[in-house]
């Protein structure tokens, strides 16, 4: 089960009172004259194998969303940030290369 930290609630919650609301950063764009650009932009999404940054909402708790980084091979949780950031907070991308070689950083 995952524990992912409520960065509003300031405590860990099981991921039963969490539901993911998929990919984070995506940059909303005057797409509306290009039916092709308008679906990417509502369903086409990168399905990251590695490390990844989802939306997550405290359904069961604050209610409110925010922002995590995990590994979706083994679920391992390397912190949330608040979901007004538009970048992830360069202490989380620093903790992240530490614990994993193979990252290659924050693309966006
Ligand atoms: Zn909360």
């Amino acid at each position: 089960m995952l524990h992912i930290y409520c960065p509003i609630c300031e405590r860990y919650c099981d991921e039963t009172e969490l539901v993911c609301g998929g990919e984070a950063h995506i940059i909303r764009k005057d797409v509306t004259n290009n039916d092709q650009e308008f679906y990417d932009y509502l369903y086409a999404r990168k399905n990251f194998k590695g490390v990844t940054f989802e939306r997550w909402r405290h359904l069961f708790g604050c209610g409110k969303w925010f922002h995590v980084s995990r590994c979706t091979i083994n679920n391992q949780v390397f912190g949330s940030y608040s979901i007004r950031d538009s970048r992830p907070p360069k202490s989380l991308l620093t903790k992240i290369k530490r614990l994993r070689v193979d990252f290659k950083g924050w693309i966006k």
